[in-house]
């Protein structure tokens, strides 16, 4: 006689109340299952605060469910390795099905193409039937994506943001977008000027509780090689935190989200954004609770037209719209490398030490939160990995081990593809490309660097600018029929044979030692 009848799995980026898993769960013949991972942890080499923030929300969950009478089997990892069964998910899994025998396995579609493969492997292996159900955490299921996408040319952001605004009836007057306009990307690009910021009032902060202690010295113990810190460990880790950080940016941040969407400024980490990334994609929060909480702030009167589409932009739009793209194209994806970049991340993307104004301050947030807002990653951290040509999948690998947010979904399509171009024109039809020129226009880090930012060559020259030309440079050919890529290559041809052999040069120098600069 099976002790178990149903084994359903929960994993780490799965802690949801309401998902697709519960709808038959009886507590009296069926159980729970979860495990905290060392592989997981150790395959690439992952920051602190990220490990701790997926084990402490896990463990929230798990005294969620027991304390609603359902039976978890948990593992959990200990501070000493001898001391439990650290090894890989699959192994762990075998190991409880052979003890506890249940008749077959359920799990929700898992985030992570690497892993539904994995849980498949293992029920084959095991000889027993493995139920995968929905996940019902997005607005748009994958087959909705899949028809969208069916027989069109390209994958547009916009025209897939427009489908799903018009479906969902969100910011829409009748068939007219709200205010007469589908995106207000004209009034988000406001700067700090040279004052720089009011006193923005960072995201909430949840002092630790004591699962939460507990997990933070496991980890300083086990994983305390790692790179980043735990001290700045405030993310929420259940629903109800969750649930008062998506209060508190409505009510302090949003107004003014839209405004400077765009903008950085040093030692400001956070800016107006929302900071709600790690807790959405764990499923303490569902988008559409995020995008009706902001659409009531707009009716109130509470939060301007800019911000509230910006914002509703980067969910029903971006956050959708990468999914498609991943389970439309997994797992072949994961290996585009449509520029044929070959190299590692530099060392200072793992501890931070370099004299770029702009990266060390990308890199602090990184390192102090696991967190990096969107400019920070797509033009700062993102731009210097595209110029300096590194491997898109290792960009992504970096990604995945340095963000609290980092689930494969919705790492790989922006990085690899919207970052780093390696999926060619799949994501966008050019690369996110630009001299320190932009940086100094949005930020004030240039102000603070030792390097120049309009100079590509000789000592003081800004490594983004040479790195840029360079990688024009080597890639003439791949952009040549690119419309959009004509006024840069045409800004190229404006440099001479001597000035383009000074940057290849001093490219190939930041390649040959990037600790120096
Ligand atoms: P806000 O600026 O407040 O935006 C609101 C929300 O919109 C975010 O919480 C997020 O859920 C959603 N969002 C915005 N842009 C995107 C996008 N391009 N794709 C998906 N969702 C989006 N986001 C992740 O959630 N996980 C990742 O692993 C991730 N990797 C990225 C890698 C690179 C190289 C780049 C350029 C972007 C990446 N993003 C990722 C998207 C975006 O940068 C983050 O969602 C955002 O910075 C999170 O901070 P926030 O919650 O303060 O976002
Ligand atoms: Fe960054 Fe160049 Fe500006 Fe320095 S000068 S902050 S390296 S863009």
């Amino acid at each position: 006689m099976p002790t178990t009848r149903r084994l359903y799995l929960v994993l780490g980026d799965q802690l949801d109340h309401r998902s697709a898993l519960w709808e038959d769960f009886d507590p009296r013949q069926d159980a729970v299952w979860m495990a905290e991972n060392e592989t997981e942890a150790t395959h690439v080499w992952c920051h602190q605060l990220r490990l701790a923030f997926f084990f402490s929300a896990m463990r929230h969950f798990r005294d969620e469910l027991r304390a609603k009478g359902h039976p978890v089997h948990y593992h959990a990892l200990t501070a000493r390795r001898s001391d439990d069964r650290g090894q890989d998910v699959a192994e762990i899994l075998r190991q409880d099905v052979h003890r506890l025998q249940p008749e077959r396995l359920v799990v929700v579609e898992p985030g992570d193409e690497r892993v539904r493969r994995m849980l498949q492997g293992a029920a084959v292996e095991l000889g027993l039937a493995l139920e995968i159900r929905p996940d019902t955490h997005f607005y748009a299921s994958v087959d909705d994506f899949k028809d969208w996408a069916q027989g069109r040319n390209s994958l547009l952001l916009e025209t897939w943001y427009r489908h799903l605004r018009r479906r969902e009836g969100i910011l829409m007057q009748g068939k007219q977008p709200e205010g007469g306009d589908w995106n207000y990307d004209a009034d988000n690009r406001a700067t700090f000027g040279r004052e720089g910021p009011e006193y923005i009032k960072p995201p909430r902060q949840f002092t630790p509780d004591a699962t939460t202690r507990e997990v933070l010295e496991m980890v300083a113990q086990r994983f305390g090689d790692h790179p980043g810190r735990l001290d700045h460990f405030h993310l929420p880790v259940n629903r109800e935190q969750a649930l008062q950080a998506l209060r508190e940016f409505v009510d302090r941040r949003l107004e003014l989200f839209g405004r400077f969407q765009d903008a950085m400024w040093q030692g400001e980490d956070f800016l107006y954004h929302s900071r709600l990334s790690a807790a959405l994609n764990i499923k303490l929060l569902h988008p559409r609770e995020v995008i009706e909480k902001v659409l009531t702030a707009y009716a109130g009167g509470d939060a301007p037209l800019n911000s509230v589409e910006g914002f509703v932009r980067q969910i029903l739009g971006w956050r959708e719209f990468v999914r498609g793209i991943y389970w439309t194209h997994m797992p072949e994806y994961a290996e585009m490398n449509a520029l044929g970049a070959q190299e590692a991340v530099p060392p200072f993307f793992w501890d931070g030490e370099t004299q770029m104004a702009c990266v060390r301050d990308a890199m602090r947030n990184v390192l102090d939160n696991a967190y990096a807002h969107h400019i920070q990653r797509l033009m700062v951290l993102g731009l210097f990995a595209l110029l300096y040509g590194v491997h898109p999948r290792k960009f992504h690998e970096w990604h995945m081990a340095m963000y609290a947010d980092a689930i494969d979904w919705v790492s790989l399509p922006n990085a690899l593809g919207m970052s780093q171009h390696g999926a060619g024109g799949i994501v966008g039809t050019k690369p996110y490309c630009a001299t320190g020129n932009y940086i100094h226009k949005m930020s004030n880090h240039c102000d603070r660097c030792r390097y120049q930012y309009k100079q590509a060559t000789g000592e003081q020259a800004c490594p983004m600018t040479t790195l840029y030309y360079d990688f024009l440079d080597r890639h003439r050919d791949t952009f040549k029929d690119n419309q959009r890529m004509a006024f840069q290559l045409k800004n190229l041809q404006r440099k001479s044979a001597d000035e383009l052999k000074q940057i290849r040069a001093r490219a190939h120098a930041i390649r040959q030692h990037p600790e120096r600069y």
